[in-house]
């Protein structure tokens, strides 16, 4: 099982904000902004790839709810999914990162020219 669906199933400890029959989201462990929450369905999904648009739907509003329950829907936040080896992608399980609590920077994402594609 994997270490997300441990958190669903309470095996892992987690510091959950908000739960409903469908989702979880609880405080990252290692936050990068004073209010960075992880959003995930409870079943397993592995990554952004295999979400249906009809639990992606309802993910939405989970989303918009957390952030409104962190008090962060005003302010404004970023909502970022990492997916797969160049994404970044550490935890195999679908997760949101729901960031905010302050100006956030726009990153420096990659050392490669970001002209080099095409
Ligand atoms: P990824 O790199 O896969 O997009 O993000 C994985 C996130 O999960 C990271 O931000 C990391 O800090 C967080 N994380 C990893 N293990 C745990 C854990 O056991 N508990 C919590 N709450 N967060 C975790
Ligand atoms: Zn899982």
């Amino acid at each position: 099982m994997c270490l997300f669906c441990k958190i669903v199933n309470k095996e892992i400890p987690s510091n959950p904000i908000l739960e409903d029959d469908n989702f979880l989201a609880f405080h990252d462990i290692n936050p990068k902004a004073p209010v960075h929450i992880l959003a995930i369905p409870k079943i397993h999904v592995e990554s952004f790839n295999e979400v249906s648009g009809e639990l992606m739907g309802k993910m939405t509003t989970f989303i918009q709810k957390v952030a409104q329950e962190m008090d962060i829907d005003k302010s404004g936040y970023r909502v970022i999914t990492n997916v797969g080896e160049n994404g970044g992608q550490e935890v195999q399980h679908l997760h949101f990162h729901v960031l905010g609590g302050a100006k956030l920077k726009w990153g420096h994402f990659s050392d490669a020219d970001p002209k080099g594609h095409f």
